[in-house]
């Protein structure tokens, strides 16, 4: 009994003050696809070649391509809200007992949208997806799949225009069929950030808007 108690102990404390920290949110989705694999009795080799291991690319969808990449880079920018620094992470957290639609409101006394629904419109929706050209200041824009596992199989998008190298966005609002490479560059990242957050909302300071635990992340 007593070697239960301390062992939730150093769980609940290890989960506290790691799981903010990038490393840990990537060591969790490798853990969790050896779970996968566990139950399911077979490796699934299109995801198998998506897990990554550290990798964290240099900005979003830079390259992409990993799910490892969108848990690491979930904490370097906001790709559905773009706010920014000090509050690129700022929908990262939710309490739920607030109900779907709460806010998190920081120190500041700003409000944040929360993280079920960040994570909510990165599976099904109503953003707009930018994807930056690597080596150009180019950043194509599109609207975000309404359904990112559709998306996934048939690589159907919204493609809105693109920002030019001097900062002009040049209409272009056309349905596009992407390239599988586009597709797996933009699809497994978004799924790594999904991670991310559905990581955050197990640690009690991030599901009851406990910004002071967090430490920034
Ligand atoms: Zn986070």
């Amino acid at each position: 009994m007593k070697g239960r108690l301390v062992l939730s102990l150093i769980l609940v404390l290890s989960v506290k003050f790691l799981a903010h920290q990038q490393s840990i949110h990537q060591y969790l989705v490798r853990t969790s696809y050896q779970l996968i694999v566990r139950q399911l009795g077979h490796d699934i080799p299109e995801m198998a070649e998506h897990i990554g291991f550290n990798e964290t690319g240099t900005a979003q969808f830079i390259p992409g391509g990993l799910v490892v990449i969108g848990a690491h880079r979930e904490d370097e920018e906001d790709i559905v809200f773009y706010y920014n620094t000090p509050n690129e992470t700022s929908t990262h957290f939710w309490e739920p007992d607030d109900g779907d639609g709460s806010k998190f409101k920081n120190s500041g006394g700003a409000t944040f949208e929360n993280a079920y629904y960040k994570a909510s419109l990165l599976m099904y929706g109503g953003y707009e997806l930018r994807v930056p050209y690597a080596g150009s200041q180019i950043i194509e824009v599109y609207e975000a799949p309404t359904n990112l596992m559709q998306f996934y199989k048939d690589r159907r998008i919204f493609y809105k225009g693109y920002y030019n190298s001097i900062g002009q966005f040049i209409n272009r609002n056309y349905w596009d069929i992407v390239s599988p490479e586009f597709r797996d560059k933009v699809v497994w990242e978004i799924l790594g950030r999904i991670c991310h957050l559905l990581g955050d909302m197990t640690v009690p300071a991030h599901v009851h808007n406990d910004e002071y635990k967090i430490l920034n992340r």
